[in-house]
């Protein structure tokens, strides 16, 4: 399972600066270093396709509740859409629409023949019994069939959904077709046809993107100072990486603290303490916030947990000489700009956080051939897709003279560019 669905529902991580005009603007200036004409601009903005569904569902009171669901598709001109179900609260029609984009920047630059998708329920998954949540993902399911598929979009775990909710979501969809259909979902469990490597697959992506930033820094990985913020699925998986390939993980966070020690922590001490509480920080008695963590000297920084961390007020004060940001939106572009005239290698999220994309793609491959791989091939695969994406957007932002975020949204639009000329749409 990747996440369970009645644990704590944190705030959205999701909300800076509006996410869908600076995605928008982002991607306008993409567009034109590129050298693509308006008419480009205009068709990518927008998803070509958003979806608002209402899903009536039987409680366990008796009583019926009615739903709002989304599945916004951005551009499918490289092939089918594809991207997360998220089940939270706040979810609205422009942050999916937003994210939908971002699925496709994702796909661009790693190169999968999908473009981006997103969909979500706006729902309370903490109040709602696993008998609802079924009942919810079936309805979602049904509610929007006709719009997706294995070769149309194809959905995948999110914000507070998991491999059950995956499995539920595939069984409907197959009843409905009437045939077995695993490549219509990725995230399922092992035995429905989910892929080795998926649970671990973010947190390698950046491990591989970590690698790659040392090299062109003409650093080594062994005894690099490493900071992460965010203890979850990303930030913990990848601090288990980064100390078991030498790396000294000096200082990690979570929701409600931060532990530092610049000899370097006992990271297998601090992941079985978490995985028995839960929660790691307030376990103990010698915590410093996150915004202290986030300004201690280190070699690299990982931000893993929120978006927002690394801001005008702070950026002056990060001593890191490399950023991974495994999370959402963890710097603002103003922050940014700053960072690269300081000489700091950001390595940016749509890159970064790649690795999750990329084995869902495997897992719809190896769903589509019926034959499947092991760990090790899977993460041989991945290991592939990674260091090509990171040399592409490395090399771009070397020519164009500009920052690797701005080369990373070059190159992963103009495959959806490219794809909507060569179709004759624009
Ligand atoms: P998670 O829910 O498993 O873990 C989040 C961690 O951040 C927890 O340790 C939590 O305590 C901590 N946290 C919450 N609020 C915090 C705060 N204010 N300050 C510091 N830490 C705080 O989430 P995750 O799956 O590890 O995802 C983390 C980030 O990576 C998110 O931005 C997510 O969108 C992004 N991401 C994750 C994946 C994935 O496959 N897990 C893929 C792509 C992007």
């Amino acid at each position: 399972m990747t996440k369970s669905p009645s644990k704590h529902v944190e705030k959205l991580e999701i909300e800076f600066n509006n996410l869908f005009l600076s995605t928008q603007m982002i991607i306008k200036e993409a567009l034109k270093k590129l050298g693509y004409g308006k008419e480009v601009f205009e068709l990518l903005k927008e998803p070509i396709r958003m979806i608002t569904v209402r899903i009536p569902i039987r409680m366990d009171s008796g009583g019926i509740r009615v739903f709002t669901g989304y599945r916004s598709q951005h551009n499918d001109a490289v092939g089918p859409t594809k991207g997360g179900v998220r089940f939270h609260p706040e979810v609205n029609e422009e942050e999916v629409k937003a994210l939908s984009i971002w699925m496709s920047l994702k796909c661009g630059i790693t190169d999968l023949p999908y473009g981006g998708g997103k969909g979500g329920i706006v729902c309370d998954p903490r109040n709602m019994s696993l008998a609802e949540l079924e009942r919810l993902s079936r309805g979602y399911v049904r509610a929007i069939s006709q719009v997706v598929g294995p070769t149309k979009d194809i959905p995948a775990p999110d914000v507070y959904t998991n491999s059950q909710i995956m499995a539920w979501m595939m069984d409907e969809y197959s009843r409905l077709r009437e045939f077995d259909s695993p490549g219509f979902i990725t995230g399922k469990p092992i035995v429905l046809g989910g892929s080795q490597g998926r649970e671990t697959a973010t947190a390698r992506g950046v491990t591989i993107c970590i690698e790659q930033a040392l090299k062109k820094k003409g650093m080594s990985l062994k005894g690099a100072k490493i900071i992460v913020q965010g203890f979850g699925n990303a930030g913990s998986f990848l601090s288990k990486f980064m100390h078991e390939a030498g790396a000294k993980v000096i200082g990690i966070s979570d929701a409600y603290g931060a532990l530092y020690d610049p000899e370097g922590l006992d990271i297998n001490y601090l992941l079985d303490r978490r995985d028995s509480f839960g929660t790691v920080t307030n376990l103990f008695d010698n915590v410093i916030t996150n915004q202290q963590l986030l300004e201690k000297e280190c070699d690299i920084l990982v931000p893993a947990a929120i978006s927002n961390q690394i801001t005008l007020e702070n950026v002056h004060r990060i001593q890191a000489s490399i950023i991974v940001e495994a999370a959402n939106g963890p710097t603002t572009l103003e922050a940014t700009k700053i960072l690269d005239e300081k000489g700091v290698l950001l390595v940016p999220d749509i890159l970064a956080s790649a690795g999750g994309v990329t084995v869902s793609y495997f897992e719809w491959v190896q769903n589509n051939q019926g034959y499947y791989w092991s760990e090790e091939e899977v993460e041989e695969k991945l290991r592939k897709v990674m260091v090509n994406s990171f040399e592409n957007i490395y090399q771009t932002a070397q020519t164009h003279k500009v920052d690797m975020r701005l080369s990373a949204y070059m190159i992963g639009i103009k495959k959806s560019a490219e794809a909507s000329q060569f179709r004759g749409w624009i």
